[in-house]
């Protein structure tokens, strides 16, 4: 009855971002334990409000009447062990019993609150979404289990040699991962990396160590990372990032062919016009040129479908692909704009680039936002410091490839775009273990460029092109 006040108050979430770590006496009375809510509250720089009429306390967003044995936090009630105290050997204040009512603190807090009724103590963790990491050793490997205060969102990613997990929104206390490579025969370093999105470790694997794998367990709660030891006669499970490390001496065979967008993600938008739809047909008629060149070609999408953008490169990693070529169709803002930027442009993944670059991969990225519900438009430093193996080992062929589709272009029906040429963020080229490059075809919203992609011949002549250049590459 009293909840229909209390929803108009505000709470807050505590304001430290490390966390408190702390501890509060308990009291007893008739056989349960209890703390001080007042207490507590403070200590956690909690928002509280005291109707002293009603004899409710408010604690951040949970609510407490004395006397009464039910905690709220918005509508949902929580039934404690016993009631609210008023009063406990002589002090006056609001007295929640024990273990229960630490169930509605956690609730809203990101950290563990622990009761320790032989110490008559509770206590108040660090800052933990990670509260607890250990590393077992078996008899084929290790297995490093992190315990988080909930279920989060993980991404993980393996650049020879890190694996990387990030708990995106999670933080971490850096310091319990100190010692933990000394303790591995398979972990030279463990990296604890923090930012303002996610709390990231990367594992540097030895040599003897296969590619890690993570497994959730305890309504994902619990996280282990599967460290296996490499067998003495190995049957390799990680042949993309190894048998594509010289691709100097590797024959180019299968292309992997990425048109950008689609589905419910048009892409560029002209007056009659969606990048989704040129860059779907070029590829096609790509396809149809490379094969008759005597390549293996396969389409991350050749129907008006959505694929994720991460989901893009694994899928050419897992083809075997040799190279990768993103097709997209530019675009800029600004009527004025519009009428004047026209060209081609080839991408290779790298970190700085122009504004104006950067600007482009924003562009192109921005659809991650359409597939987790967050805004990731770029790809943050900690990200770049993983990338570097990666990019070290397909740089210098993807600028190379980048290189030859210039040369095959320059001279078209399509200017050149600045240098033709260019580097930036691009996401979909994120974690492709081969010569990847994303082109950007022409402005759809030029009146030069946007006429020639609305054509098949305009199409037939890009395709045309590409396949040029590809070839020539492969040679
Ligand atoms: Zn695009």
């Amino acid at each position: 009855m009293f909840k229909k006040i209390l929803l108009f108050f505000l709470f807050m979430l505590p304001a430290f971002a490390q966390g408190p770590a702390f501890e509060l006496q308990t009291e007893r009375k008739n056989g349960v334990s209890y703390v001080d809510g007042v207490d507590l509250g403070k200590k956690l720089k909690m928002q509280m409000l005291w109707q002293s009429g009603a004899g409710i306390l408010q604690i951040g967003a949970s609510s407490w009447i004395l006397d009464n044995e039910w905690a709220n936090i918005k509508d949902a009630g929580f039934l404690l062990q016993a009631p609210v105290q008023g009063s406990i050997n002589g002090k006056q204040s609001f007295w929640l019993p024990l273990p229960s009512s630490l169930k509605v603190f956690e609730q809203m807090l990101s950290f563990p609150i622990e009761y320790d009724s032989s110490a008559a103590k509770i206590r108040i963790g660090q800052a933990k979404d990670i509260w607890n990491v250990n590393l077992d050793a078996k008899s084929n490997g290790e297995v490093m289990e992190l315990k988080l205060s909930k279920p989060f969102k993980t991404e993980t990613f393996y650049a020879q040699p890190n694996f990387i997990l990030r708990i995106n929104g999670a933080a971490i206390d850096s310091t319990m991962f100190n010692d933990l490579a000394k303790k591995s025969a398979l972990l030279s370093r463990v990296v604890p990396i923090q930012d303002a999105q996610s709390a990231q470790l990367t594992l540097a694997l030895k040599d003897n160590c296969e590619i890690p794998e993570l497994v959730k367990k305890d309504g994902e709660k619990t996280l282990q990372i599967v460290l296996r030891k490499k067998q003495a006669a190995p049957k390799q499970q990680q042949p993309k990032a190894e048998n594509t490390g010289n691709t100097s001496g590797k024959k180019i065979k299968t292309i992997v062919i990425d048109p950008g967008h689609g589905g419910k993600d048009p892409g560029a938008m002209g007056p009659n016009l969606k990048e989704k739809d040129i860059v779907l047909s070029v590829g096609l008629k790509l396809k149809k040129n490379l094969e008759e060149k005597g390549f293996t070609v396969k389409m991350t999408r050749s129907t008006d479908e959505f694929v994720e953008l991460a989901k893009r490169p694994a899928m050419a990693n897992e083809w075997g692909g040799d190279l990768f070529i993103s097709l997209h169709i530019n675009d800029i803002d600004g009527k004025e704009s519009r009428q004047k930027a026209e060209g081609f442009k080839f991408y290779i993944l790298r970190a700085g680039g122009s504004e104006e670059d950067k600007v482009i991969a924003r562009r192109e990225n921005k659809v991650v936002a359409l597939e987790t519900g967050k805004r990731k438009a770029e790809i943050s430093p900690a990200e770049w410091i993983v990338l570097d193996n990666q990019l070290a080992l397909y740089a210098e062929k993807s600028a190379l490839l980048a290189g030859y589709l210039v040369e095959a272009f320059d001279g078209g029906s399509v200017k050149k775009y600045g240098t033709g040429a260019g580097q930036a963020g691009f996401m979909v080229l994120v974690g492709a273990y081969m010569p990847a490059v994303l082109a950007e075809l022409g402005f759809i919203n030029h009146p030069k460029d946007g006429a020639f992609l609305a054509t098949e011949k305009g199409r037939d002549e890009l395709a045309e092109k590409l396949a040029k250049a590809i070839a020539s590459f492969a040679r």
